[in-house]
């Protein structure tokens, strides 16, 4: 039997280039190494069209410079590691064509997808902040069709943005107190592990929930529910520091065998 998780491999590590991570890559090839593993995949943020006050995510420029440092470090650390350039593609559903065609400018290691952004009246709201006036905001909204809305948008993203793995699933409003999930949510996520299922899209197990909530993104049912679509599972830290890399990855053997039985 093979394991259930590739534990030598961190699959989802940003930098400094997207502006609100710290280090530089080597920094965090380096502490890979130190960890002993195997395999550090970069997976820097993309955007487009996304309207929001602070720029999270790189542009052209910085995509430049991160192949460039990238292959030399993927020279310098042959051998020791396995160095390799992957993307964060945050989904937005007016500018499938501008995310096709960002991707198709680079040679990607690996290609994440998430969803970053509610748009409501021109404006981008961030899904993933912890700011009380974000957060105020989205709940004049209304939570649920929020939550409806970024399920909706991965459904469609998985069948238009050809990607291997969906990052932190279950992340939506992480930060809002008391977050749940309703029956009607829980059915849009079954039909997402479907369309992964379907094209063999894996599912990330992002430990940065382990600071947040003491158990990794996402839900122990939602991971039982992929394991018995055969889904592939990719460990991710999720790093926006070098302290990160590899967080948590010794406690994820044990945590899904007990989620499989
Ligand atoms: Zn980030
Ligand atoms: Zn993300």
């Amino acid at each position: 039997m093979p394991p259930l998780i590739d534990t030598t491999t961190d699959g989802h590590v940003h930098t400094r280039l997207c502006n609100h991570a710290v280090g530089e890559m080597e920094e965090y090839v380096e502490k890979a190494v130190q960890r002993g593993l195997a395999a550090i995949i970069f997976l820097e943020h993309l955007e487009a069209e996304i309207q929001y006050h602070s720029r999270s995510w790189l542009e052209k420029e910085e995509f430049d410079y991160y192949f460039r440092e990238g292959m030399r470090l993927k020279q310098h650390y042959h051998g020791i590691i396995d160095v390799r350039l992957g993307v964060e593609t945050g989904y937005n559903p007016v500018a499938t064509s501008t995310l096709q065609e960002k991707l198709a400018q680079y040679p990607w290691d690996r290609i994440g997808l998430s969803c970053h952004f509610h748009c409501h009246k021109g404006v981008h709201l961030n899904l993933l902040s912890r700011n009380p006036i974000s957060l105020k905001r989205l709940a004049a909204i209304g939570i649920n069709l929020i939550v409806t809305g970024y399920f909706n948008a991965l459904i469609e993203a998985i069948e238009i943005i050809d990607c291997d793995v969906l990052c932190h699933l279950d992340a939506v409003l992480r930060h809002y107190p008391g977050i749940e999930f309703n029956e009607d949510h829980r059915q849009q996520i079954e039909l997402l592990l479907d369309g992964m299922q379907r094209k063999e899209v894996g599912l990330e197990i992002n430990t940065s929930g382990f600071d947040y909530r003491g158990a990794p993104f996402p839900a122990p049912w939602i991971i039982k529910s992929a394991m018995e679509r055969g889904i592939q599972l990719y460990a991710g830290s999720d790093a926006h520091q070098p302290e990160d890399v590899g967080r948590y990855f010794d406690q994820l053997p044990e945590y899904l065998k007990k989620i499989k039985r």
